[in-house]
C-alpha cells in the first residue's frame, strides 16, 4: 500500500443495520414499534413477530432510531476513506422503500449523509497528505433500471436514455466506456454534480420518489493517487449505492411494466446477495455475471476490496413482514 496509515479492519465485508424512527403518521395511525434494542449489546436488535415470538439479529453494528448522521458516519469513515489507500470499496443501502436508504446515503441539506461526508473527508485527508501524496478525484453517477445503465451526468433532454455497456478492460477490470468522469476539487463541485444527476434521473418520470424506488443509483468516486516519494501510482474506486426498494410487489398490483420492473429488481438484488454471500463463504465461483449491478461492481467486490451494506428497516408493525425479509437477507450475506 502506498500510504502507511492503513486502518486495520476485521474483515472485508461488514453489515450495519439502521432502524429509522417511527414517523408521525405511523404513530397517528396507531402503528407501534416492533423493533427493540433491549439487549445490552450495541450490535443486536430484536423483532417482535405477530405471534409475540421474538427474533434476534446480530450485525457488525446496529444504529438505533436516535442515532444521527454523524454517529453513522463515524463508523463508516474508516471503510469509505480506505479508497485513498488504494482499496476498492462498495457501500450499499438495502431495504424496503421508505426505510431511509436515501437518508443514509444522500441525506438532506441539514442532515448530510454518507456520500457528502465521505467526499468532504476525502478532500480533507488529501490536503493533509499533500506533502507525500498527490490525489485526483473523479465522480461518475449512473443508474441501473431494468438492467439498463444510464449516465446521470449527461444532460441531454433530447436523448435522456443514453445506454451504456460494461466492457472487460485489459487488466481484468470492468469499464463503462463513455461514462462521464467529472474531475472534482471540492465538495461544492460534488454538490453541483449530485444536483445534475438527480435532475437527469427524474427526467421522464412522473414522481422522482417512485422512480427512485425502482432503480439503483450508483455514485462512483475514482481516486488516482501518486506517491511523491517513489512516484508509484494507484487507481481505485469507491462506489456509493442507493439500491432499489427491496419490497415484494403484491401479485394483484404486478402487471405489465410494473411486473417487469419488479422482476428486474428481484433478480439484481438476489444476484447481489448471492455474490456477497459467496464472497463471505470464500466460495470458488462468484456469480458476478447474473446482473448488471454485480457485473459493473465486479472489480470492486471481492479480493481485498471492502464491502459495507446498510440494511435499512422500519420499526413499524405495518412493515413487519418486509423488516423480517430484509434482516434475513442481511443475515445471509454476513
Ligand atoms: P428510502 O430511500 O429507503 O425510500 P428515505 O430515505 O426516502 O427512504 O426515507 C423515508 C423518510 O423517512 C424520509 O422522509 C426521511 O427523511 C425519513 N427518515 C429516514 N431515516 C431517518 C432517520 N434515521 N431519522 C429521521 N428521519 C429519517
Ligand atoms: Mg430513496
Amino acid at each position: 500500500r502506498l500510504y502507511n496509515e492503513v486502518i486495520e479492519l476485521k474483515g472485508n465485508i461488514r453489515v450495519f443495520c439502521r432502524c429509522r424512527p417511527l414517523s408521525e403518521s405511523e404513530t397517528a395511525n396507531g402503528f407501534a414499534s416492533v423493533v427493540n434494542f433491549e439487549s445490552s449489546s450495541e450490535n443486536e436488535l430484536q423483532v417482535v413477530c405477530s405471534d409475540s415470538s421474538k427474533k434476534q439479529f446480530k450485525f457488525d453494528h446496529v444504529f438505533r432510531p436516535g442515532d444521527n448522521q454523524e454517529a453513522v458516519f463515524s463508523q463508516t469513515k474508516p471503510i469509505a476513506t480506505s479508497v485513498l489507500d488504494g482499496f476498492n470499496v462498495c457501500i450499499f443501502a438495502y431495504g424496503q422503500t421508505g426505510t431511509g436508504k436515501t437518508f443514509t446515503m444522500e441525506g438532506t441539506p441539514e442532515e448530510r449523509g454518507v456520500n457528502y461526508r465521505t467526499l468532504e473527508e476525502l478532500f480533507r485527508i488529501s490536503e493533509e497528505r499533500k506533502g507525500v501524496m498527490k490525489y485526483e478525484l473523479h465522480v461518475s453517477m449512473l443508474e441501473v433500471y431494468n438492467e439498463k445503465i444510464r449516465d446521470l451526468l449527461v444532460e441531454n433532454s433530447a436523448q435522456p436514455t443514453k445506454k451504456l455497456e460494461i466492457k472487460q478492460a485489459a487488466e481484468g477490470t470492468q469499464e463503462v466506456p463513455g461514462l462521464v468522469e467529472a474531475c472534482v476539487h471540492g465538495t461544492e463541485d460534488v454538490w453541483e454534480l449530485l444536483k445534475t444527476g438527480n435532475r437527469v434521473r427524474s427526467v421522464g418520470s412522473t414522481s422522482a420518489n417512485e422512480l427512485s424506488s425502482r432503480s439503483h443509483c450508483l455514485l462512483r468516486v475514482t481516486v488516482i493517487g501518486e506517491s511523491l516519494i517513489n512516484g508509484q501510482k494507484t487507481r481505485s474506486h469507491l462506489w456509493l449505492v442507493d439500491l432499489a426498494g427491496s419490497e415484494r410487489v403484491g401479485k394483484t398490483e404486478a402487471e405489465g411494466e410494473r411486473l417487469k420492473e419488479s422482476q428486474f429488481i428481484n433478480k439484481s438484488l438476489s444476484a447481489l446477495g448471492d455474490v456477497i454471500s459467496a464472497l463471505a463463504s470464500k466460495a470458488s465461483h462468484i456469480p458476478y455475471r447474473n446482473s448488471k449491478l454485480t457485473h459493473i461492481l465486479q472489480s470492486s467486490l471481492g479480493g481485498d476490496c471492502k464491502t459495507l451494506m446498510f440494511v435499512q428497516v422500519s420499526p413499524s408493525s405495518a412493515d413487519l413482514g418486509e423488516t423480517l425479509c430484509s434482516l434475513n437477507f442481511a443475515s445471509r450475506v454476513r
